[in-house]
């Protein structure tokens, strides 16, 4: 453990994810100091003048870096994208309603596990039978639907929508892996919700942007900690909120502005996942396992074909400071996660053990 310390560590987790130094580096002195106020940031009242500027700075940061058009609110809310498969139902599905849902792996289906609590819903199309190895194009959505869902980024199998679900319907996308990595249109959506803890801080906090006049349409009584409008009323501080995990968020949004924001971290981006692409199908010893065209810009997936070698593959990779490496029980072999703070040398050191793999094999 002493020497792994010693080494860089290149963490292909597929998260919580990796943030940028600088971002850990200021959030580890703020929880100890803020801002010189002798306060840390996790002890202080979340209604004091300090902490309601990094909420309303995490929300601006949030408006600008996405282009969030009027008409919307920014939430930062608690329970993982995971309460959101419900939350988004019970606040946008009518009651007796029906809606739409495209299942391309776990967590949609997951999400529609959820929303069939609430009311009546079409899995219009589903990758499902080829173990979720690509995204479905074609399919046809009932009349009385109210919305599509849809997992814009499937973390575990490795696949991504390149361009929007074919339909006018109104759009309720999770997107805790891919957000803030590409340009995306919001107003084709009435809610967009991730988890921060894939691309833009730690655990803990759920980026909620919702279209304000799809509210308060359903008939149905809300709980109030499941109602959009009263956290939108509250401006996010309904119950205390997760400050820490807050704050560190809006560090890496500031990172990601200073970088040249969304536009430039794309590139970057995809600069990455062509690199470790070029590798997978060049290199005689390993295949891809998403649909080529449907391939995962986030979460690039792989196996070696001849699966006995996987696990002295793996340790290889240990040994070159490569961790988080080891695919999802559901897919097997190999998964890099590759978000926005990782840089370009760490997908460089895979593909040479890649290549160091396959040359010891002759
Ligand atoms: C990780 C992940 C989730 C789960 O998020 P939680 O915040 O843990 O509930 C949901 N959807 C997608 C696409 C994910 O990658």
């Amino acid at each position: 453990m002493r020497k792994l310390f010693q080494m860089k560590i290149h963490n292909f987790s597929a998260g919580p994810c990796i943030l940028p130094k600088s971002v850990f580096k200021k959030a580890a002195e703020s929880l100890v100091n803020y801002n010189n106020t002798g306060l840390s940031i996790a002890e202080m009242s979340h209604r004091s003048k300090d902490f309601i500027s990094v909420m309303e700075k995490a929300t601006s940061l949030v408006k600008e870096l996405m282009n969030v058009p009027e008409g919307y609110d920014v939430l930062f809310l608690q329970g993982g994208a995971s309460m959101q498969f419900y939350m988004s139902g019970l606040n946008l599905l009518p009651e007796n309603g029906a809606a739409a849902y495209i299942n391309t792996g776990t967590w949609s289906s997951k999400a529609i596990k959820e929303a069939k609590l609430l009311g009546n819903i079409y899995e219009v199309a589903s990758s499902k039978e080829e173990n979720f190895n690509y995204i479905p194009k074609n399919y046809d959505i009932p009349n009385n639907a109210s919305f599509l869902h849809y997992t814009s980024n499937n973390t575990i199998f490795g696949t991504q929508f390149k361009d929007l679900p074919d339909t006018d319907l109104r759009l309720v996308c999770d997107m805790s892996s891919d957000i803030m990595t590409r340009e995306i249109d919001v107003k084709k959506y009435d809610l967009i919700y991730a988890g921060a803890q894939k691309n833009l801080g730690p655990a803990g906090v759920t980026l909620v942007i919702v279209n304000k006049n799809a509210l308060g349409k359903t008939g149905r009584s809300i709980p109030s900690m499941l109602d959009y409008q009263i956290h939108i009323a509250k401006e996010s501080m309904f119950n205390t909120p997760p400050c820490f995990s807050i704050y560190t968020t809006m560090l890496t949004m500031e990172w990601l502005k200073e970088l040249g924001g969304i536009q430039e971290i794309k590139k970057r981006n995809l600069a990455k996942s062509n690199l470790l692409y070029q590798e997978i199908d060049r290199n005689s010893l390993f295949e891809g396992t998403a649909k080529t065209e449907d391939r995962s810009v986030m979460n690039p997936t792989f196996v070696l074909r001849n699966k006995t070698l996987n696990e002295e593959f793996l340790n290889k990779s240990i040994e070159a400071g490569i961790n988080g490496l080891k695919g999802h029980r559901s897919v097997g072999g190999f998964r890099a996660s590759m978000y926005n703070a990782m840089e370009i040398e760490s997908v460089q050191a895979l593909v040479q053990v890649m290549q160091e793999f396959e040359n010891a094999r002759g």
